[in-house]
């Protein structure tokens, strides 16, 4: 009894793997269009191409250093995996946290806005997933970014620092209190929507410095530049957005 199991359980190894031999001798003639296609190769580079030439420079971003910099970093990088596909897309993805990694027509146009110089140095609040910090990296000398939720604020950092930028410096905190040690600043960057200005960034920003933020209305958010000039700031109104809430001491 005990031997006919055996009998029958070798038999039956020896069938499964012979159809195992015989299935892959079979599969390596069979006809190319029969094998399981591998996945398309997406060409980010050239994604990131049309993204600048499209929805960049098609539309009125046209300061060379943006472009340059939007070309260079790579978008899908910040993005989470199941996003890939959609990482040079026009329109934000969600990170984690609930948080966004914003449009990348709105970070060309923020990032222009802001007026910068090669030598600048730039406060950035609300690091997300650091997609606007690189850019910024890429065309300013230093960029201290703040972040308030911990483990966005360490997962940006070791992506920065995985991807080589070491003039950019993460902080986990709260921005409303801006980062005075490396006060004062060239340009400040809000991309959390705030319903005031924070006094502290203000005081933080260099005679002739720019600030770019969402500023929250009644009812709508509004994209700001602020110059600081000796006798006060200049404001002007840039276009309607909408950002995740600054949240943190400016809500107290
Ligand atoms: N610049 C980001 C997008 C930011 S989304 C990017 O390129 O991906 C806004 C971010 O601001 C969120 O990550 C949010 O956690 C952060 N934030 C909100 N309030 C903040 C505060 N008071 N200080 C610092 N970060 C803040």
């Amino acid at each position: 009894m005990s031997a006919n199991t055996l009998t029958l359980k070798s038999g039956l190894r020896r069938t499964v793997s012979s159809f195992k031999v015989r299935f892959v001798s079979l599969a390596a003639f069979a006809p190319v269009f029969l094998l399981p296609k591998p996945a398309p190769a997406v060409d980010f580079t050239q994604e990131r191409k049309r993204m600048v030439h499209e929805d960049l420079r098609g539309r009125d971003i046209s300061d060379p250093a943006v472009l340059n910099a939007m070309l260079k970093v790579p978008r899908h990088l910040f993005v989470q995996a199941k996003y890939l596909s959609q990482a040079y897309a026009d329109h934000p993805l969600p990170i984690k946290a609930n948080q966004t990694i914003s449009q990348p027509y709105i970070v060309a146009l923020m990032t222009q806005s802001a007026r910068l110089k090669s030598t600048d140095r730039v406060l950035e609040i609300g690091t997300g997933s650091a997609y606007q910090a690189a850019v910024l990296g890429e065309i300013v000398r230093e960029v201290y970014s703040i972040e308030i939720i911990k483990t966005l604020a360490d997962q940006a950092r070791a992506r920065l620092h995985r991807l080589g930028y070491a003039n950019v410096h993460v902080k986990h905190g709260d921005g409303y209190r801006g980062w005075p040690e490396h006060a004062p600043f060239d340009a400040i960057l809000l991309t959390a929507a705030t319903p005031e200005i924070p006094q502290p960034l203000i005081e933080q920003l260099k005679i002739g410095g720019r600030m770019v933020l969402p500023l929250e209305g009644f009812l709508f958010q509004n994209l700001i530049r602020l110059t600081k000039q000796p006798d006060g700031l200049k404001k002007e109104t840039i276009t309607g957005v909408r950002f995740v809430p600054m949240t943190g001491e400016v809500r107290n």
